[in-house]
């Protein structure tokens, strides 16, 4: 497998362990910092990379430096360059996971907002080991950070201790990882991933006002999956109803799109992954991966 060799900090290209900010910058010391996790997809035929809408990445991290009033962030167009480069530079011959990151690099107070720093970074990442086979959640009773708060729509850094207190539980309990509920009860995501049920042949997604990120995957899903004449609905989802579920998924960029097979220690349905998750599972890897001709504008080439 490629080795990451370099990373691109504020334009300049380092090598990958040398790229340094001070420990009292605030994006460190407050959690002032927002990011992308963003795939590039090797296509073995064509033996060239794509990145995967990449433009809804970079809009999402414009929307998340807006609702935290960064000063002055840097242009889209620098970051977009910024992970083209970062590809490029490392000459990678496999599969990349990118994280694009922008953070304020000041010494202040959690009032400052600004100067900002970026970094692009690409990295190898491999598949999950349950990709096909699925895994085993538990209901978590920590409870998902809220709008009124602690933005989940903002893509930002702080936000994941909220993740990693929610993901050591689950692993501690013995499960693959875990569900998260709203403060009001409802289903909310995965610690890093939406989630996806079916019922009666309808494919189900909590709402974006159950304090979800607005997640890329999500809504590749949902259009994947009304173009495979799958009804599709955003509503709120209760605890039991995953119970219940004739089938149920997780899916992100960065954990792709993996079946769930059971919850609580409940079997979904008979315990292995759905037909239409594994149908769906397939679309979203021929799209990603630019092995269809279909979507060609979510796949950005590297060149
Ligand atoms: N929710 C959270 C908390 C996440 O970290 C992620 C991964 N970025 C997702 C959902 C899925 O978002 P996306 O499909 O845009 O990667």
């Amino acid at each position: 497998m490629w080795d990451a060799k370099t990373i691109i900090h504020n334009g300049q290209s380092l090598p990958f362990h040398e790229a340094r900010i001070h420990p009292l910058a605030v994006g460190l010391a407050y959690g002032a910092a927002v990011f992308e996790g963003i795939r590039a997809y090797w296509n073995p035929a064509t033996r060239r990379l794509s990145v995967f809408r990449l433009e809804e990445h970079l809009a999402r991290l414009d929307q998340g430096m807006k609702i935290l009033r960064f000063d002055d962030p840097p242009r889209r167009d620098l970051l977009r360059e910024g992970v083209l480069r970062a590809i490029r530079e490392n000459e990678p011959d496999d599969d990349v996971y990118i994280r694009l990151q922008v953070q304020i690099e000041a010494i202040g107070t959690q009032a400052t907002n600004g100067p900002v720093g970026w970094v692009a970074a690409a990295m190898p990442r491999e598949r999950s080991a349950k990709f096909k086979t699925g895994l085993s959640v538990g209901v978590s009773s920590w409870t998902r950070i809220a709008d009124n708060s602690m933005p989940p729509r903002v893509k930002a850094t702080a936000n994941y201790h909220a993740s990693r207190i929610v993901t050591q539980w689950a692993k501690t309990d013995g499960y693959d990882t875990a569900v998260i509920l709203t403060g009001q009860g409802k289903v909310s995501e995965a610690p890093g991933a939406c989630l996806c049920l079916v019922r009666d042949g309808q494919l189900i997604t909590p709402s974006r006002d159950n304090d979800i990120l607005e997640s890329v995957t999500r809504q590749t899903i949902l259009q994947l999956a009304q173009e495979h004449g799958i009804p599709t609905v955003e509503r709120n989802v209760d605890r039991t109803e995953l119970y219940v579920a004739d089938e149920f998924f997780l899916c992100g960029t960065g954990q792709e799109l993996q079946p769930i097979v059971s919850v609580d220690r409940l079997p979904v349905a008979d315990g292995k992954p759905g037909p239409i998750t594994m149908k769906l599972q397939a679309a979203y890897e021929s799209v990603v991966r630019g092995t269809t001709d279909a979507h060609a504008e979510w796949r950005t080439p590297v060149s």
